[in-house]
């Protein structure tokens, strides 16, 4: 997301094989209150949204799955206060739970896969999981330690999703950063305050899209309009994402590995 004053920036999506990852992607070309992404899913061949898993049907009994989450506070330890306070709301509209695991220093960034055609990003969830054993890192980084963020951005969010034909694609990994440095106003506020950028950039983290109507949290520049909750279109993205979009049957795939998706490629990458 960026503020007001800042000009648009790019987007990559990236989409390999059967796993995905995307950046913040552009504002939709229509007037929307929600969006969320479509995937197709090798297990049922079905398109569907894309989504963590909120629960788990096995042999007739279902167990809520929480999300596990580390914070990397960037020197300030309240902010996990901030973090647990827009995830309630999360949990409160999409019904999905949430673990936290402690802090970490770990900062999300993108690996580099150098393709013959050009460089494609991809959010490095293997080695996110491997350094932090969480499936959702929320943290505050400056500009030089990732490359996440694009142009101007104050913050962003992304996912990585994998299935195949034994197990349903579903979200497993995600992040939401926001870049240390940028003037905001603190807690929950309308206008430019680090909740309500916390809040869209978590949205990301679970599977929202961006809008294109100003009064929704997805909508991707933060401004004196900005609300400091969750709106009524972004409340109905978090239920297509959420519990009531149904339980999984099938157990979770690991992260997407890039380094792996390089070697199979007979590619380099930069991780
Ligand atoms: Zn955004």
């Amino acid at each position: 997301m960026q503020l007001l004053s800042s000009t648009a920036a790019g987007v990559t999506v990236v989409t390999l094989g059967l796993t995905g990852t995307f950046a913040a992607p552009p504002a939709a070309a229509t007037t929307t209150t929600y969006s969320v992404t479509h995937a197709s899913d090798p297990y049922s061949g079905r398109s569907i949204a894309v989504r963590w898993t909120p629960c788990l049907t096995r042999s007739g009994v279902t167990t809520t799955t929480p999300i596990s989450y580390a914070v990397n506070t960037g020197g300030d330890p309240s902010r996990v206060t901030l973090v647990q306070q827009a995830l309630a709301e999360v949990t409160a509209y999409s019904g999905l739970r949430f673990h936290y695991t402690g802090k970490v220093s770990y900062i999300p960034h993108y690996a580099v896969l150098h393709y013959p055609t050009g460089d494609r990003l991809m959010f490095n969830a293997a080695q996110q999981r491997a350094a932090t054993h969480a499936a959702l890192v929320i943290g505050w980084a400056s500009a030089s330690k990732t490359n996440m963020f694009r142009g101007s951005e104050a913050g962003v969010g992304t996912v990585s999703w994998t299935g195949n034909s034994r197990s349903q694609l579903r979200i497993v990994e995600g992040a939401a950063l926001i870049k240390l440095g940028v003037p905001l106003r603190a807690g929950f506020t309308t206008g430019t305050s680090v909740g309500s950028l916390l809040l869209h950039e978590i949205g990301h983290a679970v599977g929202l899209n961006h809008v294109s109507t100003t009064s929704q949290i997805m909508y991707p520049v933060l401004g004196s309009y900005t609300r400091a909750s969750y709106q009524s279109g972004d409340r109905y993205g978090l239920r297509l994402v959420g519990r009531p979009a149904g339980c999984f049957v099938t157990p979770s795939l690991s992260p997407p590995d890039p380094a792996a998706i390089a070697r199979a490629a007979g590619i380099s990458v930069t991780l």
